[in-house]
């Protein structure tokens, strides 16, 4: 049977933070400005010049390093690793910056700790990205970095803690679903040393010994209490807890990916996965998503378009997108998982209400919805890996400042044949992961007839999939690349 206990291991195969450089850098007291200082430049460098320089998308930083090399590296390293980005955000170095001169002093209202406005932004970024054409325009994308550093710096300037992270951010929600399938996770490297521990000070944060009331160092802003803390949700990678625990008792620990989605324990910061709506329509937003997000690329969408506009009779592209956006994200997903919590209770026995089914099964998605977003991602991503190199060479030159030589136009990336390896691969790989999710769920969790329940799941997940398949074969559009050659 697939079960995994998050909680009993105390030697952990791998940690990070003992490698020897990476470990010491990262656990480096201004290691995350350091990281972050960087991608601050870059980001100053994408506004600069989607305002004021080329129009053309493929030739603008704005638009080249957010929809190609951006995403492609979120995900990557998402894959690889774990919510590295969120530990490098360059919004929150501005945030911690202006914190230095004004604290707030409110608490985040409590009818909003929840996922709900970050799943209503999630979707309206998707939306906007569609009916702005974002990735064709270095304007709009500039103005969308700008609304996203007022954004992070005006939250946080009004309200305690990590709020805009845990309670706003579409792209930190993003990653704590994709974080699920991550191989590395912060957490305690012995739960004995935090049973003796009379502190917790990864939680409280180290205070002043003179002056009790003065923090000299975070405790999770996050809310996640490191040794009740369970898996990478609402985890933003800070390492806020590494710095205050004074047991040097918190690691970046390799794990089995997605195995806490197949637990449903009591969870730091979190609580219960099968209890919190919110996050399982957040799974169900970030899978369904995916889909959504590739179907806009693909040619048939053109069609479906025109036909939903016929049948309406409107000449407007926004309730036409709104239409699609409706069956995609609500009637698909509301018909599909109906079906599959009903049957689940009429044919596999289980006695969890709908509702209950549909939350707790949401999950088993996060996988696939994954594999879909990278190969995705990652189509364009590798197409246009070496694109960043021309737009920045023109960028300088345009400067007068030439020091990389003339634009090299024709770079491009890796062979179409190569990439489609890769998009099938990891579409298949999310399969495989939600299908081992689904069928320990039902193994632990259920009384009836577990296997039927798993099936009609992995049925699920199996349908998805190959509505992915089937659009990562339709000829995608290369957007914000350059085509070999394009004068
Ligand atoms: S401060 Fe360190 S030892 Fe104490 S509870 Fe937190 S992680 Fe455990
Ligand atoms: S302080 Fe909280 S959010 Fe930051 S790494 Fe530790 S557990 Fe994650």
């Amino acid at each position: 049977m697939f079960q995994f206990d998050l909680k009993s291991k105390n030697q952990p195969a791998f940690d990070l933070l003992r490698v020897p450089l990476i470990g010491k850098l990262l656990t480096w007291q201004h290691a995350r400005t350091l990281l972050q200082i960087p991608l601050f430049i870059i980001s100053a460098a994408m506004i600069l010049h989607g305002l004021f320089g080329p129009t053309l998308a493929p030739r603008n930083l704005a638009t080249t390093f957010t929809w190609v090399h951006f995403r492609g590296a979120l995900v990557f390293v998402l894959l690889f690793a774990g919510n590295f980005f969120c530990l490098a955000c360059p919004f929150m170095l501005v945030r911690n910056l202006a914190r230095k001169f004004f604290r707030p002093v409110r608490n985040w209202p409590r009818p909003l700790r929840n996922k709900w406005l970050s799943v209503g932004l999630l979707i309206s970024l998707l939306f906007l990205y569609e009916w702005f054409d974002l990735w064709a325009s270095p304007w709009w994308t500039a103005w969308l970095i700008i609304a996203y550093f007022a954004g992070a710096l005006l939250i946080d300037a009004v309200f305690k803690h990590a709020s805009f992270c845990k309670f706003v951010c579409p792209i930190g929600q993003f990653n704590f679903v994709a974080s699920t399938v991550s191989p590395l996770e912060v957490t305690v490297r012995d739960y004995d040393v935090c049973t003796r521990c009379a502190t917790k000070d990864c939680i409280r944060g180290v205070r002043e010994p003179a002056a009790p009331l003065v923090t000299i160092q975070r405790g999770c802003e996050l809310a996640l209490f490191q040794p009740r803390k369970t898996g990478n949700i609402d985890c933003t990678f800070c390492l806020d807890c590494v710095q205050a625990c004074p047991h040097d008792n918190v690691g970046v620990i390799s794990r089995v990916p997605a195995a806490e989605l197949m637990t449903d324990g009591m969870r730091s910061g979190v609580g219960f996965l099968s209890k919190r709506k919110d996050l399982g329509v957040l799974v169900i937003v970030f899978s369904f998503g995916a889909l959504l997000n590739a179907f806009g690329m693909v040619s048939p969408v053109y069609a479906l378009e025109q036909w939903l506009a016929n049948l309406f009779g409107v000449n407007y592209e926004l309730p036409v997108l709104a239409l699609i956006f409706g069956l995609f994200l609500v009637f698909e997903p509301l018909l599909l998982i109906g079906i599959a919590a009903w049957l689940s209770r009429v044919w596999g026995g289980s006695r969890r209400p709908l509702v209950s089914l549909a939350v707790r099964y949401s999950y088993s998605l996060a996988p696939l919805g994954f594999g879909i977003w990278l190969a995705h991602f990652g189509f364009h991503f590798l197409s246009g890996l070496y694109t960043f190199i021309p737009v920045t060479q023109a960028a300088l030159a345009n400067l007068g400042w030439a020091v990389l030589g003339q634009p090299q136009w024709s770079l491009s990336g890796l062979a179409p044949n190569v990439v489609q390896v890769f998009e099938h691969g990891f579409i298949t790989l999310g399969l495989l992961g939600s299908l081992l999710v689904s069928y320990s769920i039902a193994k632990t969790e259920e009384v009836g007839h577990p296997m039927r329940i798993f099936i009609l799941w992995g049925v699920l997940s199996l349908i998805i999939a190959c509505g992915a398949f089937w659009l990562m074969s339709q000829p995608m559009e290369m957007r914000g690349v350059v085509l070999g050659g394009f004068a």
